[in-house]
């Protein structure tokens, strides 16, 4: 739906760092509109490995990527920032005192300041080339598993042969009522350790190898899936049953079309200054996996520091000529949320 709306800063990326500079922001009495490509908040987090433990956010020994995202947006919330799910921003043009960010869905968000949250840019799973595969998606295909409680008791057909697909079949073969892995080489290509485990539990009859193999086709209907099919490199065709097909292929990723707005670009990163996050545009902020600086860490942790350095030189922006008196958290407190 075409909508044009108007905010203080508009966030391109619902990431862990793009959700902590809403609270950041939020902190500085500046409203937030937030736009994702994907589908739901959390980037990396969320899409590549919602359920693994990450051990070096400050204050949580292990915190679960899901969980660390849940408590972001519900940090976030008091600060009510409006969100845009499944929306690439295509354009990013200058309007007066604003910027205006345009979706391919014809969103139109304007703001008179921009943060670039935007990661490794908008990525998207590499698809098997089988017919139908559009109208399974989400109803028996999926290429990201969010939750593994939704596969528990079905039989699930894992394809690829890389870490996701086999991390993916040591946590399922717990829940699921039989894990089937299809590479097409007998060789799998993830962590040794992982690949021992994996090997382990086919050696156990608790998963089934079948290898080498490519997928053919899908068989049944969109949410009531029957049978993946595969094909040997002989042709000879054999049908698995299955209720779902994870397949993992790798990511495609790229910065699309945030390479073509003018921005001063190094390596596929964004370059900013250091101490404001600022990019060659001013008003335009980039923070997270897409800054580059001397010193640049590609850890969350450094992400949210940087969210901390925009807000602030937001604020010049949004509240100009009013000064801003620094001010601990704990002095200011959080609105209710
Ligand atoms: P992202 O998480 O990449 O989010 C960017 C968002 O921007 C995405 O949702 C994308 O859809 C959206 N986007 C991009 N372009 C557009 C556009 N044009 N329009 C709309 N939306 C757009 N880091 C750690 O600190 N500790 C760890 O232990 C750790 N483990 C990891 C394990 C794995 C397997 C992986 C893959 C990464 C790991 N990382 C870890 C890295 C960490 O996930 C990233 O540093 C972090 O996700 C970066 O956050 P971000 O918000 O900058 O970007």
């Amino acid at each position: 739906m075409s909508q044009t709306h108007t905010t203080d800063v508009a966030i391109i990326g619902a990431g862990p760092v793009g959700l902590f500079a809403v609270f950041e922001c939020g902190m500085l009495k500046m409203r937030c509109h937030v736009i994702d490509a994907l589908e739901m908040p959390g980037g990396q987090c969320a899409a590549l490995y919602p359920e693994k433990p990450i051990y070096d956010i400050p204050g949580y020994p292990k915190v679960g990527a899901l969980e660390l995202i849940e408590n972001l947006q519900a940090q976030a919330a008091p600060f009510t920032p409006t969100y845009h799910f499944g929306q690439r921003v295509e354009k990013l043009t200058r309007d007066g005192e604003f910027w205006v960010l345009e979706s391919g869905t014809g969103t139109k968000i304007r703001a008179k300041a921009v943060i670039l949250a935007a990661g490794v840019g908008a990525f998207g799973p590499n698809k098997p080339p089988l017919a139908r595969i559009d109208d399974f998606e989400n109803k028996g295909v999926h290429y990201f598993v969010q939750r593994r409680e939704d596969f528990r008791g079905k039989r699930v057909a894992i394809a690829g042969g890389g870490d996701s697909a086999l991390d993916w079949t040591l946590s399922l073969a717990d829940v699921a009522a039989r894990v089937m892995v299809i590479h097409r080489r007998d060789k799998f290509r993830g962590a040794p350790d992982t690949v021992d485990k994996v090997m382990a539990l086919a050696k156990a009859g608790k998963i089934d190898l079948v290898t080498p193999y490519q997928l053919e086709a899908l068989d049944g209907d969109p949410g009531a899936l029957k049978h993946v099919v595969l094909k040997d490199l002989d042709g000879n065709i054999r049908k698995l049953e299955a209720d779902a097909l994870l397949a993992f292929f790798g990511l495609a990723m790229n910065l699309g079309p945030i390479a073509t707005w003018g921005l001063n670009l190094v390596k596929g990163n964004i370059a900013v200054e250091p101490s404001t996050c600022e990019t060659s545009s001013p008003g335009i902020f980039a923070i997270g996996d897409i800054a580059q600086y001397p010193g640049k860490l590609k850890l969350i942790l450094q992400g949210f520091a940087e969210a901390a350095m925009a807000a602030h030189a937001c604020h010049k922006i949004v509240h100009p000529g009013e000064v801003l008196h620094f001010e601990y958290s704990t002095t200011k407190g959080v609105p209710a949320a």
